[in-house]
């Protein structure tokens, strides 16, 4: 595994899930984890079992996460990696959707890491370093999935937003990169009921759904110094679940 020894990685959306999964292997690779959430008591619980600290944040809002970037510098000096993590997936019906159903969606997964970057930056271009891993999926930027056309905009509107920002970090030693995760076992995905569960376990050529902590690697790699060469990319992590033409080829 790549070393993050004495580094200092903010999580946003750590209290549970992949976030959590996140700050669980960041730490175990030598880092100090801040774990961020609106959660306070969940965001608490898991930084008391990691070892990890905690700040509470609320991603829809810009002071919210310069507070908390703040207060992070404030304790370590600096911050080198920021995952940019926190997210909804509630769905909504396109006919029925409302303008709060999308405001709610862009605001906290798109502006969301939009905020963040925009709060870490200036520390990270001071030091001329500085690792950005948004968690975004493949729902969106590749696939579609009925009741997530908010979701697929915000998470492919990511992807958009990393490009460009690249360009603009990348002779400052900042790289911004993305995970694409498939489904993901996790709090969040198991409200979308047993019968959703099975469908997508059924329709991955690995037959498993994704472990929080399958994607935990793949941004751990992405936020470690040896990944300097890669900057405004995806890895997609998703059990190869994109790759079917149909059901026959998963036989
Ligand atoms: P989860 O619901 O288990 O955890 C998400 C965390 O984000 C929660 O702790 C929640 O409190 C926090 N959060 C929500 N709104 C917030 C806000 N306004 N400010 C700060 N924190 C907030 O979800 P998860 O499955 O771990 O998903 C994490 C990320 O991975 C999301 O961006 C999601 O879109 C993405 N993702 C998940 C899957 C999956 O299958 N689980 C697949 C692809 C992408």
């Amino acid at each position: 595994m790549f070393a993050l020894t004495n580094q200092v990685a903010i999580i946003t959306g750590g209290a549970n899930g992949i976030g959590r999964a996140i700050a669980k292997t960041v730490i175990e690779a030598g880092a100090t984890a801040v774990i961020t959430d609106i959660d306070e008591a969940d965001g608490k619980a898991a930084a008391e079992e990691l070892g990890a600290e905690f700040e509470v944040l609320d991603v829809r809002s810009k002071a919210s996460c310069q507070q908390a970037v703040k207060a992070v510098q404030d304790r370590h000096q600096s911050i080198d990696i920021l995952c940019s993590n926190a997210g909804i997936f509630p769905q909504a019906a396109l006919d029925t959707m409302s303008e709060e159903d999308w405001e709610e969606m862009i605001g906290i997964n798109l502006r969301g890491a939009f905020f963040m970057t925009q709060a870490v930056l200036p520390g990270m271009r001071e030091r001329g370093y500085g690792r950005i891993v948004l968690t975004s999926s493949i729902t969106g930027p590749i696939t579609g999935f009925p009741g997530w056309a908010h979701y697929g905009a915000s998470k492919a509107g990511q992807l958009g937003f990393m490009r460009s920002a690249a360009l603009e970090c990348a002779s400052d030693g900042i790289t911004i990169n993305a995970v694409m995760p498939g489904n993901v076992l996790t709090e969040g995905l198991e409200k979308q009921g047993d019968d959703y569960l099975r469908q997508m376990a059924a329709s991955i050529p690995t037959k498993k759904l994704c472990e929080p902590q399958d994607i935990a690697h793949a941004v751990c790699f992405l936020a470690s110094p040896e990944a300097r060469y890669i900057t405004g990319q995806t890895l997609i992590v998703d059990g190869g679940q994109v790759l079917p033409e149909s059901l026959e080829a998963l036989e």
